[in-house]
């Protein structure tokens, strides 16, 4: 992106070209009010700036490459415009820089351009980079702009293809969940397992989805590619979309469609994550469109004589309450609803995905017994990479073909597999085999060869009878 600014002789006033009229008009403003609260004197010209090369997705974080160009050229000595360091983010009406965000993405990107830093405001303490990505440089005001360069911030940078650590990734101190919620979180990150979690609000359901995004293993060479193909930006290589369509959605928006055939939510979450929150809120038929591309990992678009094959492989997060009232599980305060009504109210949420979401897990807005020491976490997480790429699989647990499962989903003695025929008689034939995938996660995650009984039972407590009898016991502790 190239930005050219002019002033000239005329009425005072600033008028930027080469993006949406609209956009344009609340830029010009938003500058023109920073300007006068920070205490910069607007110049009594006309102000000209054209904007080449504009990148759509950068259109709101426009405000301060602009507001340094001005600056410039109103004889300002403005730090950060020299070669190798960059300046992006929308500031607010008094001047102060909003936060940016997805900043390694636009780091990453702005390394591939050829920047050494980015002065920007990176709201994450700990920011893990993609190798040549460039480094942030903190700025939180317009006013920062004279002030001498600060020094780049230290960042991890992504070792290629592993798992970065916890600490680096996650600020692991707000997260207090148990055991078992850590461990289908790390199945569902490093196995490709879909997950439901459920729980009443401000039981850090959301936070929950968004942890198990940053934990998302770093894409393969292969899907590096795919990454930077699909996007259509080199700078994507390195970074999984995330896609967090609101609930309002229409099924065109989400698979796809239109004239001119569209890609829709699904495809461009593709390798990375397709977070549905409040998945009760959903139109039941945009749920159940979901159904074939989950199971067949391809969304199919027909228009009169055009059919168009996208691919959809992507980790699948649901939140909900538990209950109508949504106080299922709360600590504090009980939930007046019947068992009846939490039954059919989550038969309605689950009802079009009830046999594909692998995972369906209940959380409290306290747990009970939280897990302080999260190396054991670094210990599932890293197990589960292993033992997946190690054993040739070629695939993610998550995804293994019905015809491999005898293979390598083998049980430790015939009592554990009478015991998942038992369990599982009245399911479904693909939520059996999704069990038995997911037993064969929990085995891994504990290093063994084959899947031991407790490895069985972990998998069932997430199937939907036993899932649905643990929620309906959700508040019995409340008095
Ligand atoms: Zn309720």
């Amino acid at each position: 992106m190239r930005i050219e600014v002019a002033i000239r002789g005329g009425l005072p006033g600033l008028h930027i070209f080469g993006v949406a009229p609209s956009v344009a008009r609340n830029t010009a403003e938003r500058i023109r009010c920073a300007f006068q609260m920070s205490g910069i004197k607007w110049p009594y010209r006309t102000v000209v700036a054209e904007i080449g090369d504009h990148d759509p997705a950068l259109t709101d974080l426009l405000d301060l490459p602009l507001a340094g160009c001005l600056l410039a050229c109103l004889g300002y000595q403005v730090n950060g415009l020299q070669s190798g360091n960059g300046l992006l983010g929308r500031m607010n009406l008094s001047g102060r820089v909003q936060t940016l965000e997805e900043a390694p993405r636009h780091l990453a990107g702005a390394g591939i351009l050829g920047y050494e830093s980015l002065q920007c405001n990176t709201a994450e303490a700990r920011l893990l980079l993609a190798p040549g990505a460039a480094r942030p440089r903190p700025i939180n005001h317009l006013n920062d702009l004279f002030a001498p360069l600060p020094p780049p911030l230290e960042c991890d940078v992504a070792p290629p293809l592993m798992p970065a650590s916890l600490s680096n990734i996650l600020d692991t101190a707000v997260l207090n969940y148990s055991r078992h919620v850590w461990r289908a979180a790390v199945a569902c990150a490093e196995a490709r397992h879909s997950m439901l979690i459920l729980g009443p609000p401000g039981a850090g359901k959301s936070l929950l989805a968004q942890s198990v995004y940053y934990m998302l293993p770093p894409p393969s060479e292969k899907e590096q590619s795919v990454l930077a193909l699909q996007s259509g930006s080199e700078a994507d290589r390195f970074h999984r979309p995330l896609r967090r369509p609101h609930h309002s959605i229409t099924r065109t928006g989400l698979i796809g469609g239109g004239s001119p055939v569209r890609p829709g939510e699904l495809s461009r979450s593709s390798h990375g994550m397709l977070l549905l929150d409040e998945m009760g809120e959903f139109q039941r038929q945009v749920l159940q469109a979901l159904r074939e591309p989950m199971e067949s990992g391809e969304v199919h678009l027909s228009r009169g004589q055009s059919f168009v094959r996208l691919p959809f492989r992507s980790w699948v997060v649901g939140t909900s309450n538990a209950c109508p009232c949504g106080l299922r599980g709360s600590a504090n305060k009980r939930c007046l609803c019947t068992d009846a009504t939490v039954e059919s109210y989550l038969m309605r949420i689950l009802g079009p995905l009830q046999d594909r979401m692998d995972l369906q897990l209940f959380i409290q807005d306290q747990e009970l017994d939280v897990l302080d020491d999260l190396s054991v976490v670094e210990q599932w997480r890293c197990e589960l990479w292993k033992a997946q790429r190690q054993s040739e699989r070629g695939y993610y647990n998550g995804e293994l073909p019905d015809a491999s499962l005898e293979q390598i989903c083998r049980f430790e003695n015939e009592r554990v597999e009478l015991v998942w025929k038992e369990e599982c008689a009245e399911l479904s034939h693909r939520k059996r085999n999704g069990i038995r995938r997911l037993a064969r996660t929990f085995a891994d995650m504990s290093g063994a060869a084959w899947i031991q009984m407790e490895h069985l039972l972990e998998a069932l407590r997430h199937a939907p009878a036993a899932s649905s009898q643990i929620i309906l016991q959700g508040n019995a502790k409340v008095p």
